[in-house]
């Protein structure tokens, strides 16, 4: 009888997230969704509240530009 999973292999995933014409927002960003019935947007990644998503992006989040650097 299985006694369930025996341990987790944990992997990293890097991914390019293509902005388009620039506008670095979350609405723009395919990991941005909108709560059904809340009137809210909310991050997949790190599952941030989106207070400002046609301005601005999450505080907390991921995607880092090599501008930045
Ligand atoms: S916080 Fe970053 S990763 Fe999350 S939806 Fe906004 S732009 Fe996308």
């Amino acid at each position: 009888m299985s006694r369930g999973v025996r341990f987790y292999e944990h992997g990293t995933l890097t991914y390019q997230v293509p902005f388009p014409d620039g506008k670095c927002t979350c609405v723009c960003c395919p990991f941005c969704y909108s709560e059904h019935g809340l009137e809210r947007a909310r991050c997949r990644i790190t599952g941030e509240i989106l207070l400002y998503p046609h301005t601005e992006r999450g505080q907390i989040c991921p995607i880092h530009f090599s501008k930045e650097d």
